[in-house]
């Protein structure tokens, strides 16, 4: 078995992590380019949203490379997002892929039972080996975590950029080289190291600035044209509201040991959005009002074009900019989204941020 997975960010790492640990090969698809994007919007309908296009593009490039198992979560949620799984399938055997076996794992809340038999297609009779390798996904996913956190520190401050660059890049191209939790683990922690080696301004007072909105659109660099890096770069310290770490928590972790899942997040966007509406609606709203209880300076938010609980979101953030004084500004990403308008707006709202906001010290690096 040859296994592959779409990228969502840093979770591939953890992902090859447990495949790994298990004994079972991965076929990480190449990171994500134009061109994968294109693949996919090919054989998309016109009008989905953009991860699926692309998560089609990164199933394509790893079956060229040999996949032929795919694994991806499922959810039975309002939104679109239930259905990614039987229509990409249905997509790849209409255009030849008949042989590549689809395995859909419904998340633990949909039933714990369910969740373990389609782990099992993939783990077969094994138990404790894919227990073990789980819990220590999971350890990545939150050490990927304070990589990022780190990132985020040292990035707006570095007396020089390309060098916190060059760590990334080099990170990024040794990872996928690793094998193991082990080694990973090892990789992920000499990376943190790395980057608080990285000299830094210690008196600058950078504009602080949340993303919030759309899982995939916020975790997925591509997809949102590396908006952590241009900010950073741009002597913004960035903070993301969702990471892969937050999302095993609250999807694998806290279902499976019985606790609810964004109890936190829920309570506090109730007074605005009460109900579920698919997606990440709710976290998006009370992710809004945590950055805004921190004092943060501003707020991104990023969705896709057509994603219906972000549009929902969309509409009542501008009561929270009222309710909480902060400005934000909605960032919506498809397959035609040019990079140059893109920064132009990203600069724009920095220049309106460094006029409005309390640290006045803002300067660029
Ligand atoms: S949350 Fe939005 S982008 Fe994600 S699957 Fe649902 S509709 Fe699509």
């Amino acid at each position: 078995m040859k296994l592959t997975y779409p990228h969502m960010g840093e979770a591939y790492i953890a992902a090859k992590a447990m495949f790994d640990d298990i004994g079972i090969e991965s076929v990480i698809p190449a990171y994500t380019t134009k061109s994968t994007l294109q693949l996919g919007s090919k054989l998309s309908p016109e009008s989905v949203c953009l991860p699926f296009k692309i998560m089609l593009g990164n199933y394509i490039n790893s079956i060229n490379e040999g996949a032929d198992t795919i694994i991806i979560t499922g959810s039975c949620g309002p939104c679109r997002f239930g259905y990614y799984g039987p229509i990409q399938q249905q997509i790849l055997e209409n255009e030849g892929y008949k042989d590549i076996n689809f395995v859909i794992l419904d998340p633990p809340k949909e039933g714990k039972r369910k969740f373990l038999e389609e782990l099992g297609k993939i783990t077969g009779k094994q138990v404790i080996k894919p227990i073990k390798a789980l819990r220590r996904a999971y350890k990545i996913c939150c050490e990927i975590d304070r990589l990022n956190e780190t990132l985020y520190y040292v990035r707006p401050r570095a007396l020089s950029k390309s060098k916190v660059k060059a760590i990334i890049h080099a990170f990024r191209n040794d990872i996928v080289k690793t094998h193991g939790s082990e080694e990973i683990l090892a990789m992920i922690q000499d990376t943190i190291e790395k980057l608080k080696s990285v000299p830094i301004d210690t008196s600058y007072k950078p504009l602080k600035i949340g993303i919030i909105g759309e899982i995939y659109t916020i975790i997925e660099p591509f997809s949102n044209l590396e908006v952590e890096e241009k900010l950073g770069d741009m002597g913004i310290e960035v903070h993301r509201s969702m990471t892969v770490g937050d999302w095993a928590r609250n999807t694998i972790i806290r279902p499976v040991t019985g606790r609810k899942p964004y109890a936190h997040e829920k309570k506090l966007s109730k007074p605005y959005l009460p109900a579920l509406i698919g997606g990440h609606a709710q976290q998006c709203i009370a992710h809004a009002i945590k950055y805004a209880n921190q004092d943060y300076d501003g707020l991104i938010q990023i969705y896709p074009m057509t994603c219906m609980p972000e549009i929902v979101s969309r509409s009542i953030l501008p009561q929270i900019e009222k309710d909480y004084n902060i400005p934000i500004l909605y960032l919506i990403v498809d397959e035609q989204t040019g990079e140059a308008g893109y920064v132009t707006r990203l600069e724009a709202f920095i220049d309106y941020l460094a006029g409005t906001s309390k640290r006045k010290e803002m300067v660029s690096h």
